[in-house]
């Protein structure tokens, strides 16, 4: 809660106390309205003329009866007696003497409310305010607690505007099924106790970058309406040695303390690495940090249901010691999602957006394999920006599909000048990419091919895999080197020149046969043996990234003559097609040339008068 909403609910809630005072008082004092009032000039007056039969004096009020029966009240000075102000408006001592004057107490419950209230109210208000503010305060000691000493953000159940649950989350089924176990246990933690089960205390969220890790974590703890302790272990490691661990500390006590809820460690690579790989001699702070985490997690009581969510993208680096069972013994898996899910997470994110009524978003997942959650809500984002750019209400499937492209490789950059010549080379290589992959069988499909430079392409030809791939064949990877080549090859036997345009291709494809030699087996020479700790010498952390070698002269100059005869290959393969294929490659280059950029259906139509039967893409 803001601290703005804070003020203004106290002051509602003092208004109303207010007002409920007034009211009571006013229902109180109603007993006198129906009297008519008098001043005590006109008493004086009645009493000379004689109709005043008795006199109640209660206090300061005075009550008057007169003798056909009718009843008056008036108000007399408090300092002096009735006797002495009436004597004083100079009623003679004989006429009063006639009538009968009764002094009583002013009646008990009246009286009291009459005389306390005044005091009474300011200080109700003053209790309630207090009321109020403790109460509140116990909330944001919390809060308090945490930025001073933990860091740790915590979202509390009841703050609806950051709840999130399973629905705002598509796909990734598996992962909200196991974690539907979670959110049963924290809702009743008894039902499992009971049965003598074991609680997990702790879960490791495990997934590419932008699958939702963080946000499924938060929606546990939404689903399950307990408070939400939040961190990035980055946080832990402050500079100051000790810091962290105390942080730790901290952060599980106030977690025990709102039990049952929920820790979240984000990207807790940061702390969990493999101890002993400290670059400082392995007593740095991220070991402590780390040492900590393990001692709070091993010191849970069984009902103390506090469940540790962490969240990683790098699992492989994680120091052993943390997923032992007991510690984060539940792994869930978040993989990339497929079309279907592609579809889902965008429905998810065009909820609040104004869509035109003839986006079709299954046509965007298609467009979009490789593509996580949070890459797909930034495409939505892009493609709200460009269409308010343009001054639009809604937003377009032009609009996405565009933005496709920047959020792959950058923004337009129309402005740049190439000349003739330049935009010539530039045509002809795209060409030579896009015909490859449109001949090949075993390459990917070609969504666009374009000679507008985006972000640091100086053109590009976007092809697309017409499904999600979990296994990569050495067919595949073949084409795809073919394809990588094409530039090259075209370049090279249209104008019998090479261009450093090509640079940027043949280190993806060098990559590329580099892996396919020294990762997956998939060179005869050198067969199923991996080289090159790989894993473990491009992250900083274990190596400090040295490349470690753990091969052979000889080895290596096997892997090389392996990896340049696949190169060469691919080379001759694309060499090949464009020879044989020439005329489609000037017919694809001379329209690139003539408008920039060949969508999918232009470009499929281009070919097929050739000849060449466009690929369909059809999607898992
Ligand atoms: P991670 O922690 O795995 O890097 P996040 O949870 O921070 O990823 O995801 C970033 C954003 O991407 C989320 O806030 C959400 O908007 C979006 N997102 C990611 N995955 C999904 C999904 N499966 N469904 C809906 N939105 C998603
Ligand atoms: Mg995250
Ligand atoms: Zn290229």
């Amino acid at each position: 809660m803001t601290n703005m909403k804070f003020f203004t609910k106290n002051v509602a809630i003092a208004i109303l106390i207010f007002v409920s005072f007034a009211l009571v008082w006013s229902f109180f004092s109603n007993e006198l309205r129906g009297i008519e009032q008098i001043t005590i000039s006109q008493l004086v007056n009645d009493i000379n003329a004689g109709i005043v039969e008795t006199i109640v004096v209660e206090g300061n009020e005075v009550r008057v009866t007169t003798i056909d029966g009718t009843v008056k009240r008036a108000k007399k000075e408090s300092d002096i007696s009735l006797f002495e102000s009436l004597t004083n408006y100079g009623v003679s001592p004989e006429l009063l003497r006639h009538m009968s004057i009764e002094i009583s107490e002013p009646s008990g419950f009246l009286f009291w409310v009459g005389a306390l209230l005044p005091f009474l109210i300011p200080f109700l208000l003053i209790i309630g305010f207090f009321w109020f503010a403790t109460r509140n305060v116990q909330r944001s000691n919390l809060q308090a607690f945490n930025f001073g000493q933990s860091r740790a953000r915590i979202i509390m159940p009841d703050d609806k505007k950051q709840r999130v649950t399973f629905e705002d989350i598509a796909g990734v089924e598996e992962a909200k099924e196991e974690l539907r176990e979670i959110v049963d246990f924290l809702k009743n933690p008894t039902k499992f106790t009971n049965i003598g089960a074991r609680i997990p205390k702790g879960v490791l969220l495990m997934g590419a970058p932008g699958t939702g890790k963080t946000l499924l974590a938060r929606a546990v703890a939404g689903e399950a309406a307990v408070p939400f302790y939040y961190l990035s272990a980055s946080e832990f490691v402050e500079m100051f040695v000790g810091v962290g661990a105390s942080r730790v500390r901290d952060l599980f006590k106030m977690a025990k303390h709102s039990a049952p809820s929920i820790i979240f460690v984000d990207e807790i690579d940061a702390v969990g690495r493999h101890r002993g790989a400290g670059f400082g001699g392995g007593h740095d702070e991220r070991e402590q940090t780390l040492n900590q985490i393990l001692v709070e997690l091993d010191g849970f009581e069984p009902h103390e249901s506090v469940i540790v969510m962490a969240a990683t993208n790098r699992p492989d680096v994680l120091d052993p010691a943390l997923l032992r069972p007991g510690r984060f013994d539940r792994r869930v898996v978040l993989d990339l999602p497929d079309i279907k899910d592609r579809e889902a997470i965008l429905k998810i994110h065009a909820r609040n957006k104004n869509l035109e009524k003839s986006v079709i978003l299954r046509r965007v997942a298609e467009r979009t394999p490789g593509f996580s959650g949070a890459d797909l809500q930034n495409l939505i984002n892009e493609s709200a920006i460009l269409a308010a750019r343009k001054n639009r209400r809604h937003i377009t499937q032009e609009d996405i599909l565009n933005s496709i492209e920047k959020v792959l490789l950058g923004p337009e950059r129309k402005g740049r000048i190439i000349s003739e010549e330049e935009k010539k080379i530039t045509a002809y290589h795209e060409a030579g990419h896009a015909l490859i992959a449109a001949v090949l069988p075993e390459a990917d499909p070609v969504h666009k091919v374009t000679i507008i430079s985006r972000g640091r392409a100086g053109g590009y030809t976007l092809k697309l895999p017409s499904h999600d791939r979990r296994l990569i064949t050495k067919t595949h990877f073949e084409g795809e080197l073919a394809v990588a080549l094409g530039g090259y090859a075209a370049e090279k036997i249209v104008f019998k020149e090479l261009t450093t345009g090509a640079s940027n291709d043949l280190q993806n494809a060098t990559d590329i046969a580099r892996s396919l030699v020294t990762r997956y087996g998939m060179s005869d020479k050198v067969g199923p043996v991996v080289f090159g700790n790989r894993e473990e010498s491009i992250f900083l952390g274990k190596e400090m990234g040295m490349h470690e070698r753990d091969y052979s002269e000889a080895i290596a100059s096997v892997i090389d003559s392996e990896v340049s005869s696949f190169m060469k290959r691919a080379f001759k393969q694309a060499q090949v097609i464009i020879t044989k294929y020439r005329t489609v490659l000037d017919a694809i280059a001379h329209k690139l040339i003539e408008q920039e950029s060949l969508e999918r259906e232009e470009f499929n139509k281009l070919i097929k008068s050739f000849g060449i039967k466009p690929k369909p893409i059809v999607s898992s």
